[in-house]
């Protein structure tokens, strides 16, 4: 009963923009999955309030551990049957075998002229593509776009983003400026792809030679597209290669040279008879036996007499028997299906397989709603009966293939005496299917805040399941519309772990939609042969044909209704299979939703771990997002750290200001949250935002968290991005020298034996053979003065004009005139003169806040702590040991414009002459 508001298409997996590379062999055999505890219900308890327990970052673990993969759900059929009367045709039969296309092109076929199919192959051929030993370039893939707007580089962007594959975008130049290619003896890029091939040709010599240098030792190669416009030569050389290109044709006939070496997941041996789309096509011409045809078609009668029945080769690859270099050209965009199957192929060939998935894909059909439904388009005996025909049907072409069933007990026997007795026959044949809790009044969870109304009402669900002897041990969940999955509501995953100990979820929200740019959505038809004539489309090549082509493990959901009103889920899903084993050589198969997660995180290790994100920043998590929750609880800035450089000082004097406002203290330390650095992350946003004050009446009200640990922990821009993107970020930089010596000093108050036990000079100078933990604290004293390095990995997730280096000496000496520069900065009203609110406290040697009756407030007594002077032989050492990633700093902050500390200033020019 999917209303209108269940507003889902069918996507992609989704993944995240900055998911490191993986390969797939690898993946999938050297990670074993995370041992999942199994909760009681009793430790499930309370699980996201603050720090209650030791057990709790597990716990939280646990709780995120239910946070899953994609799911793809086929809504327009679910929508399409819900808002219409019901369908009195007979069922559509499915895709019977490989040869037919659609009605129209074998009618447009009848009679048509068939040339030969395949050419003659030829020897010495690298069949599996240049496979390197150990591959000396990021598996990233260079896309030259038009523009960043442009339609082509979308697509081709969404096919990498949907796989999966890192890329990185650059406007095509015009001429020069080629981007920065490798470094340190290892290329950045392991493809590069042209949105168009006269871009590519047309480079300057001085370019050109510099990309085919790389190519050619780093075994790169190169993809391009060439789209005719009307503009076009009916007959031109492609600059620079023996290649001619045959432009504006009408084609008909599609078919794939089974010859050709990059074909991989393409199965050949087919004809997609019939017209293709446009007259626009071009095709390549080439004697040089360096080209070989991956797809052809034939002119249609339309063509000039003479032109009729020529076969023209519309994808080439380039062998690199002239340079070195294996190509493939389009001569076309990826509008057509079969572009978009070769294309995954071609990446794969021209990476050595390393940007490719496996070649299984596990699917599973969801079917909601089971006993939801109005009277009238609910399953009957004879609906029962063919779901169990089709699915005996599809275990012969899908191993284990079964459908998952969805229930909510409250609606048994709710419809016409003849519906009733297809709820009878489909629990009869429960064992036949497997079954998942959907929920017992199909109510959406997030707008529930109890946990005990949630928990009861899964309650009645399991009592149901019981009473009919449903099987209750699946550990897969799925809410009504995607309702509380994510964004997580935590109240329904803490009720589905007691009452069902359930142990996996799907959506296809996680952690947004992927990919971002969607193709155009099918739209609710009236008319059931609309319906099903999209529906075809987006089998044969279209979304759903796409969806399993490019995602690993596809879940799709669909509803009842799509098994008892029109059965088109029964029609749907023997079709793409059979659509997907005649044209590809992939391997189909099902799991149960356990397993199947298990199998998704072998092959997607990095998504054990959850991204949050902010759902204000996405229509469609906001929709399913409770009302009582409000972004205004997350941060407008963070100050980052590092520690021991006067952050601390920073966050006392950014609290002075009327329209700022800190973060409360973690009641379980007294101090700083450490949301996304720590175990504390895996609570979830919503603890998170706990520690935000409501938001006041005044919008501009800046809320901010500092954490010093923030700046130089691994994943923790990442995580901060992803939550934060428009968030400011502050770091303080002090000479790292001496913020060593402070961390020491630190170190020493807090009594750390090796601090205590051994001088500055001895610890900073320790040798491999010191203690562990001589040598763990000289790191931890050090590697946070990397300074550009951190700052990088923060560039890496915001703009530089969100970023701003506070000088910490100057802080230290004039905090009236950083602070200025600070307001500045955040754009935070109304100005605040910090010169009047601050006074000089001589006792302490500090700034401090000034209270009235002109008496000076300072920091606790840990703060601004005094001690001996560094020895200048240490110093010495210091300065040596920090130039390189001084001068690191100095390039960095010169390019991002912003002004140099005086110490850095100072550092380098003593370390010049010294
Ligand atoms: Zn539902």
């Amino acid at each position: 009963m999917a209303g209108p508001g269940r507003n889902l298409a069918p996507v992609a997996t989704p993944l995240s923009a900055s998911t490191p590379p993986f390969s797939f062999s690898s993946a999938s055999v050297r990670h074993p999955p995370r041992p999942r505890p199994s909760p009681t219900p009793a430790a499930m308890a309370g699980v996201w309030k603050l720090g209650r327990s030791l057990r709790q970052p597990e716990l939280h673990r646990l709780v995120l551990a239910l946070i899953i993969f994609c799911l793809v759900s086929m809504a327009l059929l679910a929508y399409y049957v819900s808002s219409s009367p019901k369908i009195k045709e007979a069922p559509p039969l499915p895709l019977s075998d490989c040869g037919a296309g659609s009605a129209v092109a074998a009618a447009g076929m009848a009679g048509a002229p068939r040339a030969p199919l395949f050419l003659p192959p030829r020897a010495g051929r690298r069949p599996a593509g240049k496979a390197a030993d150990v591959p000396r370039t990021d598996p990233t893939v260079l896309v030259f776009v038009e523009s960043t707007y442009s339609q082509l580089g979308q697509e081709i962007v969404a096919v990498l983003e949907s796989s999966r594959f890192r890329y990185r975008t650059e406007i095509a130049p015009g001429k020069g400026d080629m981007p920065t290619l490798a470094g340190h003896d290892r290329g950045r890029y392991a493809l590069v792809v042209y949105e168009n091939i006269l871009k590519y040709v047309n480079l300057d010599s001085w370019n050109r030679d510099l990309l085919d240098k790389y190519c050619v030792e780093y075994g790169v190669g190169i993809l391009g597209f060439f789209k005719a416009t009307e503009n076009s030569l009916h007959n031109a050389q492609l600059k620079g290669f023996p290649l001619l290109l045959n432009s504006n044709l009408a084609l008909q006939d599609y078919r794939i040279n089974s010859a050709a070496p990059l074909l991989y997941i393409t199965r050949p041996n087919l004809v997609d008879p019939g017209p293709l789309p446009g007259d626009d096509w071009t095709g390549f011409q080439s004697n040089h036996s360096t080209y070989e045809p991956v797809l052809l078609a034939i002119s249609q009668s339309s063509e000039p007499p003479g032109q009729q029945g020529a076969m023209h080769s519309t994808v080439i690859q380039d062998l690199g028997l002239l340079d070195g270099i294996h190509r493939v050209f389009f001569g076309n965009n990826l509008s057509f299906w079969l572009h978009k199957l070769i294309f995954v192929d071609s990446i794969a060939y021209l990476t050595g397989r390393r940007l490719c998935l496996p070649m299984e894909r596990y699917l599973l059909v969801d079917v909601d709603d089971i006993f939801v439904g109005k009277e009238g388009t609910r399953m009957k005996v004879t609906d029962v009966e063919a779901l169990l025909s089709t699915q005996n049907k599809l275990r012969s072409l899908v191993p284990n293939f079964t459908f998952n069933l969805g229930f909510s007990g409250k609606f048994y026997y709710t419809g016409t005496d003849a519906e009733d007795r297809g709820d009878d026959m489909l629990l009869r044949h429960r064992k036949q299917f497997w079954w998942f809790p959907h929920m017992w009044s199909h109510m959406q969870p997030h707008l529930f805040h109890n946990v005990t109304v949630l928990a009861e009402q899964m309650r009645l669900n399991k009592l149901f399941a019981q009473e009919h002897g449903i099987p209750t041990d699946m550990g897969y969940a799925v809410a009504p519309h995607h309702s509380g999955v994510y964004p997580v509501h935590t109240q329904l995953y803490e009720a589905w772990k007691s009452v069902w100990g359930i142990r996996v979820t799907s959506t296809e929200e996680y952690p947004h939609l992927r990919p971002r740019t969607l193709p155009p959505r099918l739209h609710p038809q009236r008319r059931p042969d609309i319906a099903q004539t999209n529906l075809d489309k987006s089998i044969r090549g279209g979304e759903l044909f796409l969806t399993v082509l490019l995602n690993p493990v596809s879940i799709f959901m669909t509803h009842l209704s799509n098994y008892g009103n029109d059965r088109l889920g029964l029609y749907t899903f023997e079709s793409l299979v059979k659509f997907v084993q005649c044209w590809t050589n992939l391997r189909l198969q099902t799991l149960p939703p356990v397993q199947l997660a298990e199998k998704y995180f072998q092959i997607f290790p990095e998504e054990r771990d959850p991204l949050w994100q902010n759902p204000c920043h996405d229509k469609r998590h906001k929709d399913i997002w409770s009302k009582e929750k409000t972004c205004d609880r997350l941060p407008k800035f963070l100050v980052i750290g590092p520690q021991k450089t006067g952050t601390t000082a920073l966050h006392a004097f950014l609290s002075l200001h009327p329209a700022i406002t800190s973060s409360f203290p973690n009641p379980s330390t007294f101090e700083e949250v450490q949301f996304f650095n720590s175990p504390n992350y895996h609570r979830g946003i919503d603890w998170y935002m706990d520690f935000f004050p409501f938001p006041s009446n005044v919008s501009t009200d800046f809320i901010f968290e500092k954490s010093a640990n923030y700046f130089d922990t691994e994943g923790t821009p990442r995580r901060a991005g992803a939550l934060l993107p428009r968030a400011k970020i502050l770091a303080v930089l002090v000479n790292p020298a001496d913020r060593a010596y402070s961390w020491y000093q630190h170190q020493r108050s807090h009594l750390d034996p090796a601090a205590l036990n051994h001088t500055f000079h001895q610890v900073m100078t320790a040798g491999p053979s010191s203690s562990r933990e001589v040598l763990a604290l000289r790191r931890r004293s050090l590697a946070p003065g990397a300074y550009a390095t951190h700052l990088e990995r923060w560039l890496r997730h915001y703009p530089p004009s969100q970023l701003l280096v506070v000088d910490g000496a100057l802080l230290r000496s004039n905090p009236a005139a950083v602070m200025d520069g600070v307001q500045k900065f955040l754009g935070v009203t109304p100005h605040f003169n910090y010169t009047q609110a601050l006074i000089y406290d001589e006792g302490k040697g500090f700034w401090c806040q000034k209270l009235d009756g002109g008496r000076a407030k300072c920091l606790g007594k840990s703060k601004g702590r005094k001690y001996p002077d560094m020895a200048p032989e240490t110093r010495a050492y210091l300065t040596g040991y920090f130039r390189e990633v001084n001068m690191d700093l100095l390039r960095l902050l010169s390019r991002l414009g912003q002004a140099l500390p005086g110490w850095l200033r100072e550092e380098l020019q003593s370390g010049r002459w010294s």
